[in-house]
């Protein structure tokens, strides 16, 4: 059995929604006022409180809107979860390097999750749907972040793929790191 600080990670074929967690992850825009894919479902089935919290903070602190590959935390509004964690992913660019922008969304996720005493947190695979990052390289990259990460008081990261494509890729990136 490992001792290292290091959280368990688990795959999940399915809605990020539907989650039982401490902190789920949005695939949010910097404008942190909604949009597509898991944004437009957290939001959805969150109910306004969400909005309504992500509306203040960009009066407060993100009048431009949330940096891409930084994160901040609001209610959960009705989902089974303390905390939604809203990160920026970078759209994908074939010619120009951005994975390190998409290593910080994990990272960044991570810790704020920690720092708020999270012991589980469901993450979507980010910038893979509009943003269009390819699904291998984003696989890898979530899971080789998250791996080398302490991140306690998190016990438990969750990725939850929502098609059969992403849970394969997810599947093969961790087969191999044993
Ligand atoms: P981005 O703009 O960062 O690419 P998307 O929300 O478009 O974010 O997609 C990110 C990934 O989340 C995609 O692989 C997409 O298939 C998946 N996805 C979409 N809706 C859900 C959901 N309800 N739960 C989990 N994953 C989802």
């Amino acid at each position: 059995m490992s001792t290292s600080a290091t959280p368990a990670v688990h795959l999940v074929r399915g809605d990020i929604t539907d989650q039982s967690v401490d902190v789920i992850v949005n695939a949010a825009n910097s404008s942190l006022l909604g949009g597509g894919g898991v944004d437009g479902a957290i939001h959805r089935r969150g109910g306004p409180e969400i909005l309504a919290a992500c509306r203040d903070l960009r009066a407060s602190r993100y009048g431009k809107g949330l940096p891409t590959g930084q994160a901040v935390a609001t209610t959960a509004g009705r989902l089974d979860a303390r905390w939604i964690v809203h990160t920026v992913g970078p759209v994908f660019s074939s010619a120009q390097d951005r994975s390190a922008l998409l290593a910080s969304c994990y990272r960044q996720s991570l810790r704020l999750a920690a720092g708020l005493g999270a012991k589980s947190i469901a993450f979507p695979a980010i910038s893979t749907g509009i943003y269009g990052w390819p699904m291998d390289d984003g696989a890898r990259i979530a899971v080789r972040t998250v791996l080398a990460e302490r991140a306690q008081p998190v016990q438990e990261v969750r990725f939850v793929l929502f098609d059969a494509h992403a849970y394969v890729e997810f599947e093969e990136v961790l087969a191999l790191r044993g």
